[in-house]
């Protein structure tokens, strides 16, 4: 076993690590009051390459590792969390899909912007009812001359709707509505260029956290796409998706591990410098016993995460380990942000600290990508029960 991370892996590190606190952390809690997304931030991320960190070099991407894209994603959450799920989304979710699942036409028309970050990429999944049983799909497409007709819903959609926005991958039904129930519906992924006809973006959410990422509900009237947008295998639209979410996890589970470790640095480097009963906070055992706790739960997580990712790395089964470093970090980043306002005592209240941000941020953690309740049942499918 090798703890090391590479040379190339901690130069990303100390790189995004840098441009984290250059670049990010001044204009974050701005961002976040005034819901502005991050535009200036994502195109400097593109042309560093981040963009498209695990995509092969032959259609933009960096040629990196699972490992690199977790470690990125990692320190770009330690300070704030709406840039860092924008890349996230666009990466995992947006971009994944077409590396998977397209031809090499398709790869060739949408991997290199969306890798140089020159548009962003959108997973459409989730509709009003289909979210964790997301098999109901309602939406449907039919092909008609040559094209497919969609009509139907997305909600909560991250990336769709910006001045950028360029794609978005869909789920559709596109079996005959007269099927019998018991052969299942049959599930069809679609690629859905922005600008379509028919396929609006709604208005953004008011959302708890994540202020300056998009969100949004997307309709589709009549919306017509070229046949060739099929994406992947007719019939396998949900086996695919259920893919992407596998990978997405590693991501995601590298957004909670972030979250908790830029908690803990602000709670630490608060609890040195405010002073009670005539000394620092810090030198009081009730304060240092969070931050020991949360500073060894911070260092297990991170062996979750990074093990995931190297799982996949190597071509082997990491499904488990993922659901499993998505479920750990997900809990452990909203306990690091209520223990880091716990911390900062009223200060932590005020929106002037990251604490009171990550603390909002941290919350859909433990519900995108797969609730934690859904986690379980990976997980404990993988168990045998
Ligand atoms: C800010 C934000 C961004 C998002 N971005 C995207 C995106 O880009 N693309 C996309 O497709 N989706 C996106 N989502 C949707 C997200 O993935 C879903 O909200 C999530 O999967 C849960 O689905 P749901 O909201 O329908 O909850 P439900 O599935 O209705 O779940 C409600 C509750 O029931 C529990 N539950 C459901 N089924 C079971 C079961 N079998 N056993 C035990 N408990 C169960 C859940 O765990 C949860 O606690 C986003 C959501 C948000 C809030």
């Amino acid at each position: 076993m090798d703890f090391e991370l590479d040379d190339q892996t901690r130069l990303l590190q100390s790189t995004v690590r840098e441009f984290s606190q250059a670049e990010v952390a001044p204009v974050a809690e701005e961002l976040d009051r005034t819901k502005s997304f991050p535009y200036a931030l994502v195109a400097k991320m593109g042309e560093l390459g981040w963009m498209g960190i695990p995509f092969p070099e032959e259609f933009g991407g960096a040629g990196g590792t699972s490992l690199q894209y977790a470690v990125a994603v990692e320190e770009l959450t330690r300070v704030d969390s709406s840039v860092a799920i924008t890349l996230c989304a666009h990466t995992s979710l947006g971009t994944q899909p077409i590396h998977l699942f397209g031809t090499d036409e398709q790869r060739a028309e949408w991997l290199p912007r969306l890798c140089a970050g020159e548009i962003l990429g959108a997973f459409g999944l989730t509709e009003p009812d289909a979210g964790s049983d997301a098999g109901n799909t309602k939406t449907r497409a039919r092909l008609q001359d040559g094209e497919w007709v969609i009509d139907g819903a997305k909600q909560f959609i991250t990336n769709a709707g910006t001045r950028i926005s360029g794609v978005v991958c869909i789920t559709a039904r596109t079996d005959d509505p007269a099927r019998p129930a018991e052969s299942g519906p049959e599930i069809t992924n679609l690629i859905v260029p922005n600008g379509t006809p028919g396929y609006e973006q709604g208005q953004p959410y008011r959302k708890m956290g994540w202020n300056a990422s998009d969100t949004r509900p997307l309709t589709f009237t009549g919306c017509r796409v070229p046949e060739r947008n099929l994406l992947g295998e007719r019939g396998r639209g949900l086996q695919q998706f259920l893919k992407v979410l596998d990978i997405g996890r590693i991501g995601v589970a590298a957004m909670g591990l972030g979250l908790a470790q830029g908690a803990l640095d602000q709670a630490l480097a608060y609890a040195r410098e405010r002073r009670a009963f005539g000394r620092p906070i810090s030198r009081f055992q009730t304060i240092q016993a969070k931050l020991a706790d949360l500073a060894t739960e911070i260092a297990a997580a991170r062996l979750l995460v990074y093990h995931a990712a190297w799982l996949k790395d190597r071509g082997l089964s990491f499904s488990l380990a993922a659901a499993q470093a998505k479920l750990k970090t997900g809990r452990l980043a909203v306990r690091a942000a209520d223990e880091a306002v716990q911390i900062h005592g009223g200060y932590g209240y005020i929106e002037e600290y990251p604490v009171c941000r990550f603390y909002r941020d941290a919350k859909i953690l433990t519900i995108g990508e797969g609730t934690d309740e859904i986690q379980q049942m990976v997980i404990a499918r993988a168990l045998g029960t």
